[in-house]
């Protein structure tokens, strides 16, 4: 198959170079190799794609885009397109095939879901009047979104379709390393009809697309997602205009698995959670409390299951766990571990790069756990953004949830337990934005039918769900009467 150089910048329904013709590699993380060129998209380009933004709106309210019906369009086209759309994900990307044709298929049901979702208003009698007043969602305006590059076509897809069934009008800022899915799906939705100037592409790097779209003030919300000390940047400069901003950010997120837990099953939803996409996703396990009575056996049934993993290629078909996505990362995620261990915990497996000569160009690290960790080491308290996974044996449930709360992020959380009772005092009681109860982790620890955000430093805000479409509206209120 081949595809590019090829994929361009999606701006006012046409591909476009960018306006001073740079461009820039996007390299594969299993082999370092060149998978495609892409434009280097700049500051004039990001005003451009803002501009038509701006015009389509004020011309789409007359014309009303039959936003719905294009959502349906899309949906068709993505699923027809799926090989194609996750073989670029691999490729730019690193995750496996099977990861990436799962993302697409995330993608393709967020537009069918948002095709038939409208933002709702009310009528309020108001007490002891004859007053009426009408509750009014409109549209927000022009939206900047800021894509990261671990889901880069679902966390775009979540934006875009909840955005434009809103009735409001975007700019995507893909990550700059995973550009090429989100172009090639953009062909997609000007065959399914989207209006020119309603949906854009600007691509390049955080640091002039990215903040032209949060200082323009034809923007009026940033929707981001992304890292935590990103996420601070922006809410700063978005300040002194007050722009409206969505932030989805890091998480630590906690596992717990109680004495009475099934323990296979744990164990399973352990490994999905920390090693699938090569522990970089957002809600991704990235510490587990363990009850001490169970505490041997699931770490040598888990130690069992994650000697399993087949680190490789993500287009081989025996691959199950593909590349970190950079060398940076995989140097990050090496880093923590190495003073994890050398503050004195136990390696249990891995820790360190894979002996097969045959990876040796790509980013890879072999799926890594560890045991009698410090409570203060940088595998608990940052965020791990690969594949290894601190454990700690706790006494019971107090502390279980005690520990997980010490953290500064608050994003997901799970527990294992067949007991209801500890299961929703731990939902109750843990300071998150979603909790999942003896759940294997469907697309990824969320869902697009309800709200997903982050307490604390994971974030201001929530996506999907009919929250995340009101996310791009502003109340009006209208009172009728005397
Ligand atoms: P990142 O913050 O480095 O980059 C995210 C995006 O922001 C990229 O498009 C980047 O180019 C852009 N950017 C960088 N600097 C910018 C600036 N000054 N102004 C505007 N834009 C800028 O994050 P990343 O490394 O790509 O992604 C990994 C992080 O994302 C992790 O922390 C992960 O937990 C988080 N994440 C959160 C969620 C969620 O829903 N909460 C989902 C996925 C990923």
């Amino acid at each position: 198959m081949r595809f590019y150089l090829t994929y361009k910048q999606f701006i006012n329904g046409e591909f476009v170079d960018s306006s001073n013709g740079d461009s820039y590699e996007v390299v594969n993380p299993a082999n370092g190799k060149i998978v495609d060129r892409v434009a280097r998209g700049n500051v004039e380009d990001a005003k451009a794609a803002i501009d038509y933004a701006h015009d389509a709106l004020k011309r789409e309210k007359a014309t009303k885009a039959n936003i719905p019906r294009i959502l349906q369009a899309v949906t068709g086209l993505i699923r027809e397109h799926e090989t194609e759309l996750a073989t670029i994900m691999t490729l730019e990307q690193g995750k496996t095939l099977v990861e990436s044709r799962g993302e697409i298929k995330f993608f393709a049901h967020t537009m069918e879901y948002y095709a038939g979702l409208k933002a709702r208003g009310s009528q309020v009698q108001i007490s002891d009047s004859t007053k009426l007043a009408v509750v009014e969602k409109e549209p927000v305006g022009v939206v900047g979104a800021i894509v990261p590059w671990n889901n880069p076509i679902l966390l775009m897809g979540a934006k875009v379709a909840a955005c434009l069934a809103a009735g409001s009008a975007i700019v995507v800022k893909p990550a700059s390393t995973t550009p090429l899915s989100t172009l090639k799906s953009m062909e997609l939705f000007k065959e399914a009809g989207i209006p020119k100037g309603l949906l854009n592409v600007v691509t390049g790097l955080g640091e002039t697309v990215g903040e032209e779209l949060v200082k323009n003030p034809k923007t009026r919300k940033i929707s981001f997602t992304g890292e935590t000390a990103t996420g601070k940047r922006i809410m700063e400069l978005a300040a002194s205009q007050l722009k409206r901003v969505t932030l989805e950010l890091g998480g630590s997120n906690p596992l717990i698995v109680c004495a009475d837990a099934d323990l296979d099953a744990a164990v399973n939803a352990t490994l999905n959670g920390r090693f699938r996409n090569a522990g970089q996703g957002c809600m991704c396990v990235k510490r587990t409390f363990v009850f001490e009575s169970i505490a041997p056996k699931f770490i040598t049934k888990l130690r069992e299951r994650a000697l399993a993993i087949k680190v490789g290629d993500g287009m081989k078909s025996e691959t199950t766990m593909g590349p970190v996505h950079s060398r940076s990362q995989r140097n990050k995620v090496e880093a923590q571990v190495d003073s994890t261990v050398s503050g004195g915990a136990t390696l249990v497996l891995g820790g360190k790069e894979p002996d097969d000569p045959d990876l040796g160009s790509g980013y890879f690290y072999m799926p890594t756990l560890v045991t009698d960790v410090d409570e203060n080491s940088k595998l608990l308290a940052e965020e791990c953004f690969g594949p290894a996974l601190p454990i700690v044996t706790v006494k019971g449930l107090d502390e279980a949830i005690e520990k997980a709360n010490s953290s500064i992020y608050g994003l997901g959380a799970s527990i294992w337990t067949k007991d209801l009772g500890s299961a929703k005092k731990a939902a109750s009681e843990l300071e998150v934005g979603t909790v999942l109860v003896n759940s294997l982790y469907g697309a990824g620890g969320w869902e697009i039918e309800v709200p997903m955000g982050g307490y604390k430093q994971s974030g201001i805000g929530r996506e999907y769900g009919i929250e995340g479409l009101e996310s791009y509206t502003e109340t009006k209120t209208v009172i009728f009467g005397s």
